[in-house]
């Protein structure tokens, strides 16, 4: 799953948690069904963490240090090793998360959606994130 999509669910889990560590953690644990769905992910890594980086920054601006913001960090920091891997920083054997690593099926990823598709995307996490901050991001 490619990371906006993780922020954007991470945010909504957050938002629902008033105790910043439980938003954190049920944020992480999403990433282990989202990453089984079958998926898009975008062709070009930088597109997606540049995004990504700029949802958090937008909940941070918002909501502070809200379980909002653990919610969706909890939910993309998996992915911090994807990044790792994917600047040939580690080898994709020293992949730990399970479905990274291969201990739990990831789901079908496919390339090839184009800049369009992860233009789209990208905004449909936005909005998200949006409807997350409407329904419970102002707590911090
Ligand atoms: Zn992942």
């Amino acid at each position: 799953m490619c990371s906006v999509t993780h922020v954007a669910a991470g945010a909504i889990l957050g938002s629902i948690f008033e105790v910043r560590l439980t938003a954190f953690i049920v944020g992480f644990a999403s990433h282990i069904p989202l990453d089984m769905l079958p998926h898009v992910d975008f062709d070009d890594f930088r597109f997606d963490a540049a995004v990504s980086l700029g949802l958090l920054v937008g909940i941070y601006l918002w909501s502070g240090f809200s379980p909002m913001l653990l919610g969706a960090l909890g939910a993309v920091a998996p992915d911090f090793e994807n990044l790792l891997w994917k600047t040939k920083l580690i080898r994709e054997e020293d992949k730990i998360f399970p479905t990274h690593s291969g201990l739990i099926r990831h789901g079908r990823a496919t390339s090839g959606g184009g800049l369009r598709t992860e233009v789209i995307m990208s905004i449909a996490s936005a909005g998200l994130v949006v409807v997350a901050l409407l329904l419970g991001g102002h707590r911090n």
